[in-house]
């Protein structure tokens, strides 16, 4: 399965994708997102592309 990463050239640190989905997104004090689990579970899916859409620079997406 294809593993969700985060453009730390992009990611301005808002936390929303933490907030959708903290199984897989862990903000740091860095200021950046994280990916905490790069093999979640197929029902994290739908939280996941929901993060990769409501995120406002678009820093996420599956990399296969
Ligand atoms: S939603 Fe996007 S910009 Fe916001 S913290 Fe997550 S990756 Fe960064």
């Amino acid at each position: 399965m294809a593993k969700p990463v985060v453009d730390h050239d992009e990611c301005i640190g808002d936390g929303l994708c933490e907030q959708i989905c903290p199984e897989v997104f862990e903000l740091r004090e860095d200021g950046l997102a994280y990916v905490v689990n790069e093999k979640p579970n197929e029902d994290l899916k739908g939280r996941i592309d929901e993060a990769i859409e409501e995120c406002p620079t678009g820093a996420i997406s599956w990399e296969e």
